[in-house]
């Protein structure tokens, strides 16, 4: 039987747009792609882009309050979010366009519309138009979840927060995890009032408790009002603003209300179910180890599965797929011991295991080392860097590794690369330090601060 293409992907992620690439230029496959909103996808058109963007933006006014302790004369004055948000908006094209040209010179063909699946074998677009492939690729990434609560509709989420019309005096954010501790802090340094309800314990909820602990007093002592064990009851237009009233017994007013309180997959209305592939209790589409749905020519990538929800995870998945199907080179991704981020200020950079998750696995030693940076102490700033790292008693090998302050994101990159090494403490402690650096204290770390 012949097909109008081998390949056709839905959604033009990260992931999607990956695997599309190497399945066409290096895969010899016809590939078609169909995107219904913008090329590029959350990561690029509304996530991690533009949010790193913003993190920049907002980190300037402690930047200048540093300047002057270093003897610069130097004033901060007004943020002009209209210039900002015009500049980021010609960045996003710059890169949708980028993806595009990408794209079009792997030979892969574009459709800026929604498609569904048909059968097996066979999409249609939007406009009625219907093709038929050997394989198809479910990419379509994710959307925000708001639980559904009175008002949930005066709330925006991070799909809106790129786009506002000018920056809130007082915000609320609602959730604990990587956005709304990420948006509490960007518009914190932004100069907006900000709060953040939480309705468990403490925030980060995943991460090292002592790497949690320490993000949340950090983030406290520049400015952030964080109430944990917090939630919303319901929202309320008033003449002024918006009124939150939470399940601590308070109403509070505020101009913004950003509610960051997870993802869901993007599987539903595209047909899937009546084809016979699985979808788990999220909506997320099950998957194997080689992506591959229970309908054997339809596979799924990136956050629609649910398994890690990082962009370079849905582009090792996407390439996976593509050297895997098109170019006879069987590769699964891999899916252990992967490093991330999350761009509060300070920051947070882990790989591996959190303390409490190593320690119900095997007998451990922790160490940890906090301290004032030099450029921070100097400048008179009570900030405190903390790098930790999980040791197996056994086998030495280093099993988690977290690091707080600034550029946790950057260092956490590499000492990934000797954890996935299977790197020993005792690798590290011959590393000879560098310095002075702020990471020169992971390989100078002498003792364990506790054994369990
Ligand atoms: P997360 O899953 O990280 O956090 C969701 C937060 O919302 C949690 O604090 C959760 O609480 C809370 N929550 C969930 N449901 C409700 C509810 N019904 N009422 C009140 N609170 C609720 O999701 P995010 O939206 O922050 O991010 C989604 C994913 O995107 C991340 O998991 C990550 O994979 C990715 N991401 C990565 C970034 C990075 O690498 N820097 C940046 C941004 C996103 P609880 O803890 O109690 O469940």
């Amino acid at each position: 039987m012949s097909f109008d293409y081998d390949l056709f992907v839905i959604g033009g992620g990260s992931g999607g747009v990956r695997a599309a690439r190497i399945a066409s230029a290096e895969g010899k496959a016809r590939v078609g792609l169909a995107e219904e909103y913008r090329m590029g996808g959350t990561c690029v058109i509304r996530g991690c882009v533009p949010k790193k963007l913003m993190v920049y933006a907002s980190e300037y006014p402690g930047m200048i309050a540093d300047a002057r302790a270093y003897g610069w004369k130097v004033e901060a004055g007004a943020f002009d979010w209209a210039q900002f948000r015009s500049q980021l908006e010609a960045e996003l094209t710059r890169l949708e366009n980028a993806y595009r040209g990408t794209l079009r010179n792997a030979g892969v063909e574009t459709f800026d519309l929604r498609a569904t699946v048909v059968d097996a074998h066979t999409v249609a677009l939007a406009d009625g138009r219907r093709f038929t492939a050997k394989h198809i690729l479910i990419a379509t990434g994710g959307r925000p979840f708001v639980p559904d609560l009175p008002g949930a509709e005066l709330a925006v989420t991070s799909n809106e927060i790129f786009h506002l019309d000018a920056l809130p005096k007082r915000a609320l954010v609602v959730g604990g995890g990587y956005i709304a501790s990420e948006f509490a802090c960007i518009l914190n340094g932004l100069g907006v009032e900000v709060s953040q309800y939480y309705r468990g314990a403490q925030i980060l909820r995943g991460f090292d408790d002592e790497a949690r602990g320490h993000v949340a007093t950090a983030m406290q002592a520049s400015g952030v009002t964080i109430h944990c064990g917090t939630d919303v009851l319901r929202l309320e237009k008033t003449a002024t603003g918006i009124r939150a009233v939470a399940t601590d017994g308070t109403e509070r007013e505020f101009d913004l209300v950003m509610y960051a309180t997870g993802r869901k997959p993007n599987s539903s209305g595209l047909g899937l179910e009546a084809l016979g592939v699985e979808l788990g209790r999220n909506g997320e589409i099950k998957v194997d180890d080689w992506s591959q749905t229970a309908v054997p020519s339809i596979y799924a990538v990136g956050d629609v599965t649910d398994r890690i929800n990082l962009t370079p995870v849905a582009i090792r998945e996407g390439h996976a797929f593509a050297d895997t199907v098109f170019k006879g080179e069987p590769r699964k991704a891999d899916h252990e011991l992967v490093a991330s981020a999350v761009f509060t200020q300070p920051e947070l950079g882990t790989v591996g295991l959190s303390e409490e998750a190593a320690q119900a696995q095997e007998p451990i030693e922790v160490y940890v080392a906090s301290f004032r940076a030099m450029q921070t102490l100097f400048a008179g700033r009570q900030d405190r860097v903390l790098m930790k790292l999980i040791v197996s008693q056994q086998s030495r090998k280093v099993l988690g590794c977290h690091i707080v302050g600034p550029g946790a994101g950057e260092m956490i990159q590499l000492v990934g690369i000797a954890v996935k090494m299977g790197a020993t403490k005792e690798d590290f402690d011959r590393t000879v330090a560098v310095h002075p650096t702020m990471s020169e204290e992971l390989v100078t770390m002498r003792n364990p601060v506790r054994r369990s």
